[in-house]
């Protein structure tokens, strides 16, 4: 049996006389850039994510840019986010001439340790990028309880968010830049790259709209430097085709989490709650169980499934031998990244992220995943330790 990360054939089968209408009308009528798709699309995002303005955008990475662009950040700035996140969240704040500056993350969900925010806070600081890693969002209140005090803007990274919820708030209404990626393996994918910024707030809306249009406003009338991050029209027609089907898709998702972590629990693998002590203690090499994903208070959305495991990499390479696929997010956290090594980090500068780097394998849970395929994948992890351990 062969158990791909993700199969976008799946989901195009299921949906692509809808795709392809849209796509062909874009075609026909032979406009390819904004237009009344952006304007749709940007509209009906914006809605679910309960924000006001949606502001559409040519990657996921440049609704983070533009929106560091919109606040001013430069040479002399300081932005806090945390080291264990795609590559794009650090990227931006360095492309800028800021530093970066990390803050580890908490164990039990990968995302940014609240409790350790504020010691990271300087008279630089001008903004926190709080990441919602595998669509889970960060523990917001206790984040917004310091920006507020420090006076920070807050830019949220719900790349890998869409629809993940904080209570009863959906990721990216939290704070005035929500950063949304359509990057084909994200839950609300497009044919290619896209991404959007939501916001409740009109006036930095109508700056994030000039800013992805180089700042020109009028037509050749330039205010601002910004520059071509604009979302594309037959992008734009993709993701409104795909998020009427976002809500199933999600669910979908969040049965394959149940049942893996039913199989897990059926299968007598020594397990360990995400939540208790041991998860700290755990060391890359000793760990001596399986870890399931845990799951906080709001909406979850399982862009990933994440377990830590013992003898992770020998792991996978088992796994790819019996036709399953599994992926690493992120083998090397930020702070260990050869192009930051200006900033001057070392090892066991944030030894959670380093943990977690180590010891974490994504397995696949995308909506089209079938039950025989669940029960193969945790059935051959089952082996891999019976035969290892
Ligand atoms: C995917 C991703 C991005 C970047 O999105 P692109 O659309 O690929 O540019 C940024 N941050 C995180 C956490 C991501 O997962």
């Amino acid at each position: 049996m062969i158990v791909p990360m993700l199969d976008l054939k799946a989901q195009y089968a299921s949906i692509k006389a809808e795709i392809d209408k849209a796509v062909n009308e874009v075609m026909a009528a032979q406009h390819f850039i904004l237009g009344r798709w952006v304007e749709e699309c940007e509209r009906a995002v914006a809605e679910y994510c309960r924000c006001a303005h949606g502001i559409g955008v040519s990657s996921g990475t440049d609704a983070l840019l533009v929106s560091l662009m919109a606040e001013g950040i430069g040479p002399g700035d300081e932005v806090i986010t945390t080291p264990y996140t795609f590559f794009a969240t650090a990227g931006v704040i360095a492309r800028l001439g800021a530093k970066p500056v990390f803050v580890d993350i908490d164990p039990v969900t990968f995302n940014m340790a609240p409790e350790r925010l504020e010691a990271a806070v300087t008279s630089k600081t001008r903004a926190v990028i709080p990441v919602h890693l595998f669509g889970q969002t960060a523990d917001m209140d206790p984040i917004l309880a310091v920006t507020r005090k420090k006076g920070l803007i807050v830019i949220e990274d719900a790349a890998q968010a869409i629809g993940a919820e904080c209570g009863d708030r959906r990721a990216g209404s939290m704070s005035p830049y929500g950063c949304l990626s359509f990057f084909p393996s994200k839950n609300l994918g497009a044919a290619g790259d896209g991404g959007m910024v939501v916001t409740t707030d009109s006036e930095r809306a109508d700056k994030l709209r000039c800013l992805r249009a180089h700042g020109s406003k009028p037509k050749y009338h330039h205010r601002l430097i910004g520059g071509n991050f604009r979302l594309d029209t037959i992008q734009a027609a993709v993701v409104l085709v795909k998020l009427a089907h976002l809500d199933s898709w999600t669910a979908a998702r969040q049965r394959n989490a149940d049942r893996y972590d039913r199989l897990f629990r059926d299968s007598g693998l020594p397990l360990a709650e995400a939540g208790s002590a041991v998860t700290r203690a755990m060391t890359g090499k000793a760990l001596p169980w399986i870890v399931l994903p845990a799951r906080g208070r709001g909406r979850h959305i399982f862009n990933q499934y994440v377990l830590r495991v013992p003898e992770r990499d020998r792991l996978r390479e088992h796994l790819l031998e019996q036709g399953v696929s599994t992926e690493v997010y992120y083998p090397v956290p930020m702070h260990l990244q050869e192009c930051f090594a200006y900033l001057g980090h070392k090892p066991g500068d944030f030894p959670e992220s380093e943990r977690a780097a180590a010891q974490t394998i994504a397995l696949p849970i995308y909506p089209e995943l079938t039950d025989k395929q669940a029960e193969y994948v945790v059935q051959n992890i089952d082996d891999f330790y019976r035969g290892g351990l």
